[in-house]
């Protein structure tokens, strides 16, 4: 059994598969880009919890498509976005190495709209909770020049390194804590960690990132391979990067020299599915210091099959979503609207394939609503959608191996090309 290993420092491509049968495709598309180490196993407990999946089912799926297809390679197991503790012992029971600790509850998103006074009572709150015993902020941060390279200086003011204490310091506490849990439920086996900041309001400035990584190793954070900063711009899930590209670069390039210095770490591009426009940008300044996650990338390729192939099946999962996306899109950052979904005209044959496939408001639809589809909704002929998706995938493994190995050598490509 050919099982997960740590990756290091290695250009890596994170394949979430939410079904469980995408891996032959992913690796047929990441065979053509050895340049990159794959993950094959990776999911976030959220994912895990809307799936229905254990972290012991993520890994033998596969797992278990790696060893039909005879894959000797390297490959890591990523289990994403871990929160507690608990979360931490359930994954590592199941094998997982790659542990990404989301610190997220401990991020102010306040932090970025309050003036110097209130930055000041929030940072004397946190001192006096003892964030900072024994280690004197001022003298080790305030009017010291970083120079991270390229002929780049960092220097914190007094408001903005209270403005990144206050938005980040207990995230970097909540973060070591998790650390702490990743090295005792690991038992001596090797382990990795990327801790993850995407998922909050406010982006994370270069000088934040610099506070938020000096501060992990001040609590010990130790074998920390990538960080994922909230970058400027919108990466919604689905689609294409929204923003001001020359921005985005010009934060990147700060960003990949702050991870040299304060690391070397990767940069890790969280929501990295579909940002086509980005890629050339993204491979051309992280050269190898890069880690890219996907995940409901695949699940779309996976109903665009269904789509193909049983298309009154899809006729009734589009339908049902419909109904769902209201309720469902509230934990999501997306910029669809329920009039959008209103406007969609109604899947009747495979000739409305783009519209839900390719557009930008059909795809957050089906993007949203992956866990009720999985989880509760059932087709007119009485199957969960979850058992007829699966029983229609398990008749058309070539066409979807086929459309997922073409999807992400787009995506490989297009981060190479730059
Ligand atoms: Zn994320």
């Amino acid at each position: 059994m050919n099982a997960p290993q740590v990756l290091g420092l290695r250009k890596s491509f994170g394949f979430g598969d939410r079904l469980g049968l995408a891996t032959p495709g992913h690796l047929a598309a990441v065979r053509q880009f050895p340049d990159f180490a794959p993950i094959f196993a990776q999911q976030s407990i959220r994912e895990m919890t809307r799936t229905q999946r254990t972290p012991v089912e993520v890994m033998s799926a596969a797992q278990s498509a790696l060893d039909s297809a005879g894959y000797d390679g390297v490959w890591g197991a990523d289990a994403d976005h871990l929160k507690t503790p608990e979360d931490v012992e359930r994954v590592a029971a199941a094998g997982f190495c790659f542990f990404t600790i989301d610190p997220s509850a401990g991020v102010n998103n306040q932090a970025d709209q309050m003036d110097e006074a209130a930055l000041r009572t929030a940072v004397a709150i946190l001192e006096a909770e003892g964030l900072f015993a024994d280690f004197s902020w001022r003298d080790y941060y305030l009017d010291r020049v970083f120079t991270p390279g390229h002929g780049i200086i960092l220097q914190f003011d007094e408001e903005t390194i209270l403005r990144a204490i206050v938005k980040y310091s207990r995230a970097t506490a909540i973060a070591a804590q998790l650390a702490e849990a990743i090295v005792r439920s690991s038992k001596g086996r090797p382990y990795e960690i990327e801790v993850s900041v995407d998922e909050t309001d406010a982006p994370t400035t270069p000088l934040e990132h610099l506070f938020f990584a000096l501060e992990l190793k001040r609590r010990g954070v130790e074998n920390l391979v990538s960080l994922a900063p909230r970058f400027v711009g919108e990466f919604e899930k689905g689609i294409d990067y929204r923003g001001d590209l020359a921005r985005f670069e010009s934060q990147l390039r700060l960003h990949v020299a702050v991870a040299r210095f304060a690391g070397p770490y990767k940069i890790s591009v969280h929501s990295g599915s579909d940002k086509f426009t980005v890629y050339p940008i993204i491979g051309r300044l992280c050269g190898r210091s890069l880690h890219v996650k996907t995940a409901g990338t695949s699940y779309l390729e996976a109903l665009r099959v269904v789509a193909r192939t049983e298309p009154a099946l899809f006729a009734e999962i589009a339908a049902y979503c419909r109904g769902r996306f209201d309720t469902d899109k509230a934990s999501y950052h997306i910029s669809t609207t329920g009039n959008d979904i209103v406007a969609l005209p109604p899947f009747r044959d495979a000739g409305d394939e783009a519209v839900y496939l390719d557009e930008t408001a059909g795809r957050q639809l089906l993007h949203v609503t992956f866990g009720s589809v999985l989880t509760l909704g059932t087709a007119s002929d009485g199957r969960s959608f979850r058992h007829a998706l699966l029983e229609r995938l398990a008749k058309e493994t070539d066409l979807h191996s086929e459309l997922l190995a073409h999807h992400f050598i787009k995506h490989l490509s297009r981060l190479n090309a730059g």
